[in-house]
């Protein structure tokens, strides 16, 4: 059922075997498994059903530098569905090395390896609506389809791997029905966990407390607690729920809130390829099944560990929308647009270069003189984007030139001074908001250089085309728009060693029996991939585990056992 925290008594205690805080994809993903054990669960969700102002105003706090991090309260959303109701959709597993520790990435190493997690991969991809759990293009796609270039072939740079893409799918809206029909799981919305209290002692939950806007006031006492309430805000209730444990729950080593990871992102320099348009695979193609999929550029992990980079993927992307020297209507009118445009999809069109008459006057030129292209593609997005069921993932341009700029996506290194801490100011609710000081390091950008020059050899070499690009400016480029968006990693980072982790493989925090962690805040470390298909396998594992550990065993037949 789903109800209203607000129909809860002040002051009751409800009993739950697992409570989860968060019905972002994480908590429902678990919610989701956990249901059909015998087991009760009772999910606490902060957002209503829709958006409400004064609830997304709790995510609000501060950022060290704004120039290197988005505000907290953008690029999440804090209601049913948490951010799955604005994400882009794309769905990419982490590979094999990820989860290695590699002498060059420091801190790396998770406790499991990718075979503990590859089970669970094809049920989130299931979950996402993002088709079979197949990356490979040959694979997915069928040897006939054609490759990303036409005249590249090279075993250092891989060009078959597939990004696959959501409809994409708002976990609120999409498993509603599942949700308020399934008899074990009780949603309740606008409720606010505004602390875990432990026994004393501090070796296990005894209480979650709940806050609503409206000033009810209860209590969850769950055999479990999983906090599913992303990356940011799981930090945030550890370190503020700090009466037992004085330094915050899990964080007698300090780490929680610390290794704070976004991805490196930006687009560099200019790929030309050799040869006519068709013979560049740029774009979208669909899948048998009918699901979006994208080609993109990755190393191959041998060259990884012997280049010594993280891990880093490239796309073929347009030129800088804001400069009108590209001559396209299509980038031209996004920019003359991009006010109406939310501030997430919106942020990378303002990228800081003084806007003039001038400039607006050559970006309208640029529209009025390419009606043709702009035509087409207003209409295709209509249909494709705004009207389709499944979404056209992101706007492509017919490249008549064979030359691309790249987008790139890079693994940040862990780095413990790179934190979440807790502010002095507190929200309507009376719980400190959030401090984020996000740091990037040289390493992060040292390793995108190196693998833009094997990028540029293999090009080279195989005479297929050239790639340019101003090693002078790289780190200006990756760092236009600070930290990329609305990935949040590694502020209860997975381990074995408890003095740089605060979860173990089974996402139990350390010192607390019954305290368990769902979401990108327990990646150890950041892979190429966006992170939400991964969060979502590892919520499937926790609910194994839940079920395992919490559910009813079966009656042992007495009749069978005296037989
Ligand atoms: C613009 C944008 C585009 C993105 N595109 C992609 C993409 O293409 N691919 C990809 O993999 N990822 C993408 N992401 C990231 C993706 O949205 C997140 O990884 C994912 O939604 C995180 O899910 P979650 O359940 O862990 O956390 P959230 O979505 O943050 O859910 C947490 C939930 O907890 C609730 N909550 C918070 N605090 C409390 C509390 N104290 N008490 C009760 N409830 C609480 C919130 O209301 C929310 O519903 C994108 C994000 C953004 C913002």
């Amino acid at each position: 059922m789903i109800a209203s925290a607000d129909t809860v008594e002040t002051g009751a205690c409800l009993w739950a075997d697992v409570c989860i805080v968060g019905g972002g994809a994480a908590g429902i993903a678990l919610a989701l498994s956990l249901s059909g054990q015998g087991l009760k669960i009772v999910l606490l969700e902060s957002g209503q059903a829709t958006e409400h102002a004064p609830t997304q105003a709790l995510y609000a706090g501060e950022v060290a530098d704004e120039r290197l991090h988005s505000p907290p309260d953008k690029y999440r959303t804090r209601r049913m569905g948490g951010s799955t109701t604005i994400w882009g959709g794309r769905c990419v597993p982490f590979d094999p090395i990820d989860f290695e520790a590699r002498s060059h990435v420091p801190f790396s190493g998770w406790p499991i390896s990718y075979g503990d997690l590859a089970p669970f991969y094809p049920e989130a991809n299931a979950l996402s609506e993002a088709g079979r759990f197949s990356y490979d293009a040959d694979e997915a796609l069928g040897p006939a389809a054609a490759p990303l270039f036409r005249r590249f072939e090279s075993t250092t740079v891989r060009t078959n791997s597939l990004e696959r893409f959501s409809c994409p799918t708002d976990f609120g809206k999409r498993y509603e029905k599942r949700l308020r029909l399934a008899p074990d799981i009780k949603v309740l919305l606008g409720a606010n966990c505004t602390a875990i209290r432990l026994e004393p002692g501090g070796r296990a939950v005894d209480e979650l407390e709940v806050t609503t806007l409206s000033g009810r006031y209860f209590k969850v006492a769950p055999r479990a607690a999983v906090l599913a309430a992303g990356g940011l805000e799981t930090a945030r209730l550890l370190l503020a729920s700090d009466d037992v444990a004085h330094a915050g729950i899990g964080n007698e080593h300090d780490a929680v809130g610390r290794y704070y990871m976004c991805h490196i992102a930006g687009n560099v320099g200019t790929l030309t390829v050799r040869g006519t348009p068709d013979d560049v695979r740029h774009g979208y193609e669909l899948a048998p099944e009918g699901v979006y999929c994208r080609r993109r550029i990755s190393i191959a992990p041998e060259q990884q560990r012997r280049h010594g980079l993280a891990n880093t993927v490239a796309r073929l992307h347009f030129p800088r929308i804001t400069d009108p020297r590209h001559r396209n209507g299509v980038l031209s009118g996004l920019f003359l647009v991009r006010r109406l445009i939310s501030y997430e999809y919106g942020k990378r069109l303002n990228d800081g270069t003084a806007t003039s008459p001038g400039l607006y006057a050559r970006h309208l030129l640029n529209v009025m003189t390419d009606p043709v292209d702009t035509t087409a593609f207003l209409a295709h997005w209509v249909a494709r984007r705004t009207l389709a069921q499944r979404k056209y993932p992101s706007v492509i341009l017919r490249n008549r030139t064979n030359r691309f700029s790249l987008e790139m996506h890079a693994e940040q290194m862990p780095n413990p001074d790179s934190r979440v801490t807790l502010s002095e100011r507190c929200d309507a609710l009376g719980m400190p908001q959030v401090h984020v000081d996000w740091r990037y390091g040289r390493g992060d950008i040292e390793s995108v250089d190196r693998t833009l020059q094997l990028i540029a050899q293999e090009f080279e070499s195989t005479g297929a085309g050239t790639l340019e690009y101003d090693r002078e400016r790289l780190e200006e480029d990756l760092m236009r728009f600070g930290a990329y968006g609305g990935h949040h990693i590694g502020t209860a980072r997975m381990g074995s060693d408890v003095r740089t982790s605060v979860v173990n493989a089974d996402c139990q925090v350390h010192s607390v029996r019954n305290l368990f962690v769902a979401g990108s805040a327990v990646f150890p470390t950041s892979s190429q991939a966006n992170p939400t298909l991964t969060l979502i396998a590892l919520s499937l594992r926790l609910g194994k585990h839940l079920s395992r550990r919490l559910a009813p065993k079966p009656r042992v037949q007495t009749d069978l056992v005296a037989a």
